[in-house]
């Protein structure tokens, strides 16, 4: 079957997007109009396109009595961008906890308080749970407004098995402390979702390869922007592609569940090829050993007569 362009055409001339402009102008103007109710309003907002915003947080950060912000600067963009006055103070990492009881009177007091991070979903690798926690405690309304998100972005994107995923966040930045996650992680039966630095994807690819095996997985970077990319490709292909390279941007990297079957000769094989590439003998025969469940002295033996035969 063979498709022409104009199979596709539909007819969106300029008097259909002044239609769709007016359409959108009037929808946020009702979303405007309706009150706005006391309470804790997490907002998320673009993680890099500043078009993925929704009519409704929009109208939140326009009439929040405050907005407090990851990064008031940094948020000072979006906000110039549509035109939004708001008052902005910041709440992070290294001030979370000392604003908290400010922003908790002020919540008891009934204002209405929005909370964004510099990109995303508030709360996801980033500041506000015990905000959240506590507000629950003491019966103070959230409303979690939905929006963008890197891990849900990267994942519908993926290609791989999304009707069960683990978001694991950031992996500890220390070899022995990622490898040690990654061993817990490796029976999880789901996709694996990690964020993760630029500087760090190598050596996480690697430790990924080593621990969880040789599964399908996703390199996707720079998501909704002009320089987006999803590499796909099994773990040790990964690995080698990104060695000694620090791509640019933001990354998630997502693996496949574990695959089912017999642990072969063959796999034991493939995951030692990828060990040895970083180890010595012995301690890629541990490391392989540990992440398949098989005994040391079989990984150890093949790993011998493999190098018997070169
Ligand atoms: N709250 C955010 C969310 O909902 O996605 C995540 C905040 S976390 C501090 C920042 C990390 O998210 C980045 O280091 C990267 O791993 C991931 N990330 C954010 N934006 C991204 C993008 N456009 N493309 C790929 N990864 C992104």
């Amino acid at each position: 079957m063979s498709h022409s362009t104009e199979d596709h055409h539909t007819a969106f001339d300029a008097n259909a997007a002044a239609a769709l402009a007016r359409r959108i102008s009037e929808e946020t103007m009702q979303h405007l109009q309706r009150p706005l109710e006391p309470g804790l309003y997490l907002v998320a907002t673009p993680i890099g396109n500043l078009g993925d915003i929704t009519l409704r947080a929009l109208s939140v950060l326009a009439r929040a009595d405050i907005v407090y912000c990851e990064d008031t600067r940094h948020s000072a963009r979006l906000l110039q961008h549509y035109a939004i006055r708001a008052e902005t103070r910041p709440f992070h990492d290294h001030n979370e906890d000392g604003m908290r009881g400010r922003v908790m009177e002020q919540l008891e007091r009934g204002a209405r308080i929005a909370l964004i991070s510099d990109a995303g979903t508030p709360l996801v690798s980033d500041p506000g749970f015990k905000l959240v926690r506590e507000c629950a405690a003491k019966n103070v309304p959230v409303f979690s407004l939905p929006g963008p998100s890197a891990l849900v972005t990267a994942l519908s994107g993926s290609g791989l098995p999304t009707d069960a995923f683990f978001f694991a966040g950031f992996l500890p930045p220390k070899e022995a402390a990622r490898k040690a996650r990654l061993n817990e992680l490796k029976t999880v039966p789901a996709t694996l979702i990690f964020y993760e630095a630029p500087q760090r994807l190598a050596g996480s690819l690697g430790d990924m390869a080593v621990c969880l095996g040789n599964r399908p997985a996703v390199v996707a970077r720079e998501l909704t922007k002009m320089h987006e990319e999803l590499v796909r490709g099994r773990l040790s292909d990964l690995t080698r592609q990104y060695d000694g390279r620090e791509p640019k941007g933001e990354i998630v990297v997502l693996c496949g569940p574990p695959e089912i079957g017999e642990v072969s000769d063959e796999l034991i094989a493939e995951r030692l090829d990828v060990a040895l590439q970083s180890m010595r003998l012995k301690d890629a025969a541990a490391a392989v050993s540990d992440s398949l469940g098989v005994a040391k002295t079989r990984v150890y033996n093949l790993g011998l007569k493999a190098k018997k035969l070169d």
